[in-house]
């Protein structure tokens, strides 16, 4: 197994409210873990200080064998953390050949990802047109041009109609299915079933569970969650 991410005791403290507490994880190279709890729970927090836009309390992380500065480890990482932003007035094409420079990689890349997201027949379209569905997926194309080791997406589905919602899952599954690890975070449980292989449960920053989402089922009583508002957890 190869070690993509280590999180060790990490722990984030806004003021007195402890949002991430003593959180250990794992992930290894291949799977596609969820980060699954209701709002305010602690993902957007965790997703954040791995990606070094949050500084953490204590605990540690540390990226692939561990002596990757977490500097270098980004280089390998494609994260979508906030709503897709590109020039509005640009066309799609336009938009990631601007990426392409900004992360000196071929633009040769631009078609093959964009065939990926099912965009490629509306790459000469300015960015203002897309529905959200479709900025989103042109986020998805843009954070793979680099060929990330890891791709990282904070409630990839979040307001989207049924079917953009299940136009994105797919994608996931697909750039997993490439060998691309993935790590989302969702308040979903469904999303999560139908997405991912592994799971950590949060709830008020706390681990309730880390492990495969078969067991997840099978084991602790989440069978109620099907049904349970992920809000009351
Ligand atoms: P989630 O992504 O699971 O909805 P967050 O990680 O965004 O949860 O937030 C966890 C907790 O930390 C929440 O109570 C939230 O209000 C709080 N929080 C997040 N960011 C900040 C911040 N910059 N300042 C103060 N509190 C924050
Ligand atoms: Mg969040």
């Amino acid at each position: 197994m190869e070690t993509i991410l280590t999180v060790n005791h990490l722990t984030k403290k806004f003021g007195l409210l402890t949002a991430v507490k003593d959180l250990s994880f794992t992930i290894e190279k291949g799977n596609v873990y969820g980060i699954l709890g209701p709002n305010g729970s602690g993902k957007s927090t965790t997703l954040g200080i791995i990606l070094n836009v949050v500084n953490r309390t204590s605990g540690d992380f540390s990226w692939f064998d561990g002596n990757t500065s977490t500097h270098e480890a980004l280089k390998k990482v494609g994260a979508i953390i906030e709503r897709p932003n590109f020039y509005p007035y640009m066309t799609a094409i336009q938009n990631l050949k601007l990426v392409c420079k900004i992360k000196e990689v071929p633009e040769t890349r631009i078609q093959e990802k964009l065939e990926l997201v099912g965009l490629w027949d509306r790459k000469d379209s300015k960015f203002r047109t897309y529905s959200l569905g479709m900025k989103q997926r042109l986020a998805i194309a843009s954070a793979l041009l680099n060929e990330p080791e890891i791709l990282i997406l904070d409630e990839p589905t979040n307001g989207l109609d049924p079917q953009g919602i299940h136009q994105i899952r797919e994608i996931i599954k697909k750039i997993a299915n490439q060998g691309t690890t993935i790590l989302l975070a969702s308040h979903l449980l469904d999303e999560v079933e139908k997405v991912c292989s592994h799971v950590v449960i949060l709830r008020k920053g706390e681990k309730l569970y880390s492990g495969p989402v078969d067991s997840m089922m099978a084991s602790h009583g989440f069978f109620e969650l099907r049904t349970a508002d992920m809000e009351k957890l």
